[in-house]
């Protein structure tokens, strides 16, 4: 079931391209490539030719700059797989987007064309054992030695860091101290295969089964001076600016993950007969299915409010409150929208045969990943002037 569209032709003529990829050349491996724990590449050089790393890229490089066809580009996706849908996002978010913002014409010259092109991934690695959302609690080191950095430390769930295609991780590691006492945190490009990266096997996750997530080891990683990513000292900075989009994006793949579960329950609803007559013929099952479709539309209308006040540049504060509002709101009604769906479904629900049981699983980390739940209550209740200590 479509959601009324008020995006314009060519985003209409976007959607129903990625629309029509997802229904044929994603649904119906969705289920293998989660039981395989794998993505293949070839999917994601498609996605490549079909343009979708380039959306949200700079136009000089090709790009569109565009984070509502971005988004759309996501939902679909999402809609049909949700791990290829983060593979996608973070490909984008945390990949392309702090190259194309903060990185020197040499760097973006070197990584863009790739990255844009679905023939790299690039990963962001920002976590650590003791940094999640506490992301200044970085312990990871770099210190520059005779114009080489040397990087020491870890890294905890990184995506698109292991893949047959991942070729760069941006790391945050601490350069110094500042003068108030705080770490100097700066950002360092690091491509895989360098000496002392050390990519981790992969995570036994609950969810995003084929999406790629690795712990990283950094033992005396040497990389040129020239790949600091913007400036010495502005890390954090940089990563939460960028950050604003990402959080959109995400809000875009919950989306997905909301209209597929009405989409699928509705249709279960109204073909499976209890008690001589259609489940979806009783309130109890209709109403909650009722509710899923207030979600759909008001998720639509979050994702696509906040990407519509970021491409026409709206304030940073405007689009980091509607960034915080889309993303605790949308991947909540996801979780929500999840546990409906497997209701209506039965014990069918709980079979992985049936998409919903994926959808159920892959859910949970959408209010966890790119700021949980708490952090985005966190950057909300700061714009209200309150968490002031
Ligand atoms: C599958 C997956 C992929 C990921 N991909 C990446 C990636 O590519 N790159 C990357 O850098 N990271 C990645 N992450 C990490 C993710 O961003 C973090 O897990 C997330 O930010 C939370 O950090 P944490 O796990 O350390 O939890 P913690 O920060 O330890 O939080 C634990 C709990 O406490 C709450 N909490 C923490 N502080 C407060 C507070 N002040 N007030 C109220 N509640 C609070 C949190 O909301 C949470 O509920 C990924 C994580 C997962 C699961």
């Amino acid at each position: 079931m479509h959601e009324p569209d008020d995006t314009s032709e060519d985003h209409r003529d976007l959607r129903r391209a990625v629309a029509d990829f997802a229904l044929h050349e994603v649904a119906p491996h969705a289920a293998r490539w989660d039981a395989d724990h794998h993505i293949p590449a070839e999917v994601v050089t498609a996605l490549g030719d079909l343009g979708v790393f380039a959306l949200g890229g700079p136009e000089e490089f090709g790009g569109l700059g565009d984070l509502t066809a971005l988004c759309i580009a996501i939902e679909e996706i999402g809609r049909q797989d949700q791990s290829l849908g983060i593979t996608v996002e973070a490909a984008v978010g945390l990949g392309i987007a702090p190259i194309a913002r903060f990185g020197t014409r040499e760097q973006q010259e070197r990584w863009l064309p790739d990255l844009m092109a679905g023939r790299a991934l690039a990963a962001f690695g920002l976590t650590e054992a003791g940094a999640g959302s506490d992301a200044g609690a970085t312990r990871t080191r770099a210190e520059l030695v005779d114009g080489t950095w040397v990087v020491d430390g870890t890294k905890q769930f990184i995506t698109n860091s292991g893949h047959e295609l991942s070729r760069l991780v941006t790391v945050t590691a601490r350069t110094g101290t500042r003068e108030d006492g705080r770490a100097e945190i700066s950002t360092l490009l690091v491509p895989t295969g360098t000496p002392g990266l050390l990519v981790e096997p992969g995570y036994d996750k609950l969810g995003w089964h084929a999406s790629d997530t690795h712990p990283l080891v950094l033992d005396g990683v040497r990389v040129p001076e020239a790949n600091l990513l913007g400036e010495r000292g502005r890390g954090l900075t940089q990563f939460l600016s960028i950050l604003d989009d990402g959080r959109i994006a995400i809000a875009a793949l919950a989306l997905g993950c909301v209209r597929a579960c009405r989409d699928l329950a509705v249709e279960h609803a109204r073909q499976r007969t209890t008690f001589g007559a259609r489940i979806g013929d009783r309130q109890g099952i209709a109403f909650p299915l009722a509710d899923l479709d207030v979600m759909a539309r008001t998720s639509h209308l979050l994702v696509y409010s906040a990407a519509a006040l970021r491409d026409r540049g709206a304030p940073a504060a405007e689009v980091a409150r509607a960034a915080a509002i889309a993303k605790l709101q949308v991947t909540e009604h996801a979780v929500a929208a999840t546990r409906v769906a497997t209701q209506v479904f039965g014990g069918y629900g709980f079979m992985e045969e049936y998409p919903v049981a994926r959808f159920y699983r892959d859910a949970k980390v959408l209010e966890i990943g790119e700021g949980t739940s708490e952090v985005q209550r966190m950057v909300l209740a700061r714009g209200l002037g309150l968490l002031s200590r």
